[in-house]
């Protein structure tokens, strides 16, 4: 008796078509002592099976065959490519319960709310000349960074701007990873055909992240014949990697040819003054005030990582909220403490101070330590003890002997002084601002 072919007929008028059709990857069915063996041809198989149709199968199963039947679900040994089965497995899971096209868009990632510095300047106007002119300029367009640098963004912006621009276009935007598990499950349910079909009906394809594609000879096969034929009917492709194509590993030569022969750009590690200015428009997004010290701490701790950074203000935003106090620098400083010790921000130093105070005020370090009491000079001096009295922690003593003072009442009378003038004189009192946060930042 054909075990399996009876068990799926008594279930057929409960399962859709698409799911029968899925069923049909079952090799066999075997029947002992009340026991049922079903063998798949994989793991990957066998976990789908397993997770949305055990149940259904044991009750058809048991009308067959009587109560208190076991039901084993086999598989052949899992296929060496493909490492991580419970992460494909639940890939497959998500991707059958969604309508494939763009509902993997972050809505959050779009051209107005990214900031744009000489770092990831030439990323961000190729994506929108893409964007602009799809498989016209350049195609493919890959770009390379490092992490939290912005290349999802710019990949999803782009989609978003195609697709406000032209509603009806065919768009496709995956990961590597995604890709390939995508075609693992075509190819269980043989129609690898439909997958193709998929991919090759797209005027914009997006491909995130695909140095996952090292060591995955199939779909580096696939992804190449995919790539020739959009191509070769001028459809856009648009692919972002953490290396430029020539270091991908475990890629072959022909496709990472491919992937170099339109525009490689590269997303740098941003500048001090772009962290700044996505703070800012991160801060206005949160709805969170940071003063701009607060700030400069923050950009010059975070080195690259603009999620990490992200991170970061989230945390001074629920400190901020449920201790109802703003954020001051103090209060950065404990709420950071974490990442500031790991990143080893560099300790403010009084000589530093005295150094760029000394500059900006055009006087020469000698003269800032010594007894002149040329105003220039004495406003420098004092200004710089200010300094050093609010960004470090020395004490007035250790400040007084770096300014070659004898004893700590002339730092306090500085201090006074500076106070007292900044109240009085506006325009003193940014130039004491400014030199604070220049300080910070050099
Ligand atoms: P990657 O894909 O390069 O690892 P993402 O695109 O995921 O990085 O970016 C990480 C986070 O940083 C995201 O939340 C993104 O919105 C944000 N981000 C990165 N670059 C910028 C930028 N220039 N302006 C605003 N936000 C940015
Ligand atoms: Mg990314």
């Amino acid at each position: 008796m054909d075990v399996w072919g009876n068990i799926l007929s008594s279930m057929s008028s409960r399962l859709d078509p698409s799911t029968l059709k899925l069923l049909k990857g079952v090799e066999k069915a075997e029947y002992r002592d009340g026991e049922l063996y079903i063998s798949t041809p994989d793991p990957v198989y066998k976990d789908w099976l397993e997770s949305n149709l055990l149940e259904e199968i044991k009750n058809s199963a048991t009308n067959l065959f009587g109560e208190n039947l076991k039901v084993y679900i086999l598989s052949e040994e899992k296929d060496a490519d493909f490492d991580d089965e419970e992460l494909i497995k639940e890939k497959i899971q998500k991707a059958e319960k969604k309508p494939y096209r763009l509902t993997n868009l972050n809505p959050k990632y779009i051209f107005s709310n990214f900031i744009v510095g000489n770092c990831n300047k030439i990323a961000y106007s190729a994506c929108m000349s893409v964007a602009e002119n799809l498989g016209k300029i350049y195609n493919p367009l890959f770009i390379y960074g490092g992490i939290g640098l912005g290349k999802t963004h710019l990949l999803h912006a782009t989609a978003h701007y195609v697709i406000s621009k032209q509603p009806g276009a065919n768009i496709i935007y995956t990961t590597a990873d995604t890709f390939m598990s995508e075609l693992i499950y075509y190819m269980q349910n043989g129609s690898v055909l439909e997958f193709r079909r998929r991919y090759r009906d797209v005027d914009l394809l997006l491909i995130d992240d695909v140095q996952f594609l090292e060591g995955k000879e199939r779909t580096q096969i696939e992804l190449y014949h995919i790539f020739n034929a959009l191509h070769l009917i001028g459809k856009q492709v648009i692919l972002s990697s953490d290396t430029p194509p020539r270091n991908l590993r475990g890629v072959q030569e022909r496709l990472k040819s491919r992937f170099a022969s339109g525009l490689v750009v590269e997303i740098k590690a941003p500048d001090l003054q772009t962290k700044v200015s996505i703070i800012n428009r991160k801060c206005l997004d949160l709805n969170l005030k940071i003063p701009k010290d607060v700030a400069i701490l923050i950009a010059k701790t975070i080195k690259t990582n603009i999620r990490e950074l992200e991170g970061s203000l989230s945390r001074l935003k629920a400190h901020a909220d449920i201790m109802g106090r703003p954020v001051t620098l103090d209060m950065a400083r404990e709420i950071l403490k974490d990442i500031l010790e790991i990143n080893e921000v560099e300790e403010m130093s009084i000589e530093k101070i005295q150094k760029e105070v000394a500059a900006y005020f055009g006087v020469n370090l000698n003269d800032l330590l010594g007894n002149s009491r040329k105003k220039k000079i004495t406003t420098a001096r004092q200004v710089a003890m200010y300094l050093s009295r609010y960004m470090t922690d020395r004490s007035l003593l250790e400040i007084s002997k770096a300014f070659k003072k004898k004893d700590h009442t002339t730092v306090i009378n500085a201090v006074d002084r500076v106070k007292k003038n900044m109240e009085k004189d506006r325009k003193f009192k940014l130039t004491v601002e400014f030199l604070k946060e220049k300080i910070m930042s050099v």
